[in-house]
């Protein structure tokens, strides 16, 4: 049985609830592909974002997102979105996700890259008083225009910790080892989402290892936003060769279209390292 640690539900809908949502099929433009690159990714969540509007939207892509993750044989799942995004009070954004998933998975909740800490600061807060949130998170990624960084996360993230939720950030995504450093010291991650660039920076390794850190890795995301040339080409095994803690991840089922079988079997891994890494995931789920 698998662990799937990191997938985003506003990029896991179903093809038919796509269907049923927006009166089309996905449109082809909006599904990654090889090479892309991470803005041109992020720009396909625009998409499926537009048909997450209403609480009934978001309950039901939360519940399918559970059926559809334990029909992949994944008995350990947590699901991320940023309820900010939904166009309804935040509030009501996280219950309807939390009546959708019933219990069935962990539910993160994701600060923007270049949102004001305020967000972050909110979503802690509602992640606290509600027992199926299990943690949150900084997604998207960094960009020159923006007026806040990750340091400026820190106090939102550390009051997390404080609180008992887990924290995970995107970092390292094709970018310089040193956010992953700022993640896990200034920020306190226990998990890094994605993180390929760590083998880069020996004292980055020794910090991860040191705390414990899991790495979350989504090669086929990768793949699709020119981080790594191939899934093949992905530094997982050699970060197991290093001692890291890794384990593997969708990101998305629907625009990567994908499965967590099929990207635990893409990785081509020995058994005993499959067993390890899944080992890894199921250690490394937030638990409240
Ligand atoms: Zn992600």
């Amino acid at each position: 049985m698998y662990p799937d640690l990191h997938r985003h539900l506003d990029g896991s809908l179903r093809p038919s609830t796509v269907l049923a949502l927006s009166g089309a099929p996905m449109p082809e433009g909006y599904r990654f592909r090889a090479g892309m690159g991470l803005a041109a990714a992020l720009r396909c969540f625009e998409f499926t974002l537009s048909l997450m509007q209403s609480l009934d939207a978001v309950r039901r892509v939360a519940a399918e997102a559970c059926e559809d993750a334990a029909a992949e044989g994944v008995s350990t799942l947590e699901l991320r979105f940023a309820p900010q995004l939904h166009g309804q009070p935040v509030p009501e954004v996280v219950d309807a996700a939390l009546d959708g998933i019933a219990g069935r998975a962990g539910l993160i909740l994701c600060g923007l890259y270049g949102e004001a800490p305020g967000v972050l600061e909110e979503l802690v807060d509602i992640g606290a008083s509600r027992p199926g949130v299990v943690g949150v998170d900084v997604a998207g990624g960094p960009s020159p225009v923006h007026r806040f960084g990750l340091v400026d996360y820190a106090g939102a993230c550390q009051r997390a910790r404080r609180l008992d939720l887990g924290v995970t950030v995107h970092a390292g995504e094709g970018r310089p080892p040193a956010e992953i450093a700022v993640a896990i010291e200034v920020l306190g991650a226990h998990r890094i989402g994605h993180g390929t660039s760590i083998l880069d920076d020996e004292t980055v390794v020794d910090l991860a290892l040191r705390r414990g850190v899991t790495l979350e890795a989504c090669p086929t995301s990768n793949m699709h936003t020119g981080v790594v040339p191939s899934v093949a080409a992905h530094p997982l095994q050699a970060w197991l060769r290093r001692g890291l803690r890794a384990c593997v991840n969708t990101d998305n089922t629907l625009l990567s279209d994908v499965t967590s079988p099929e990207e635990h079997r893409r990785c081509g891994l020995s058994e005993a390292d499959l067993a390890v890494v899944i080992a890894h995931g199921h250690a490394a789920a937030f638990n409240r």
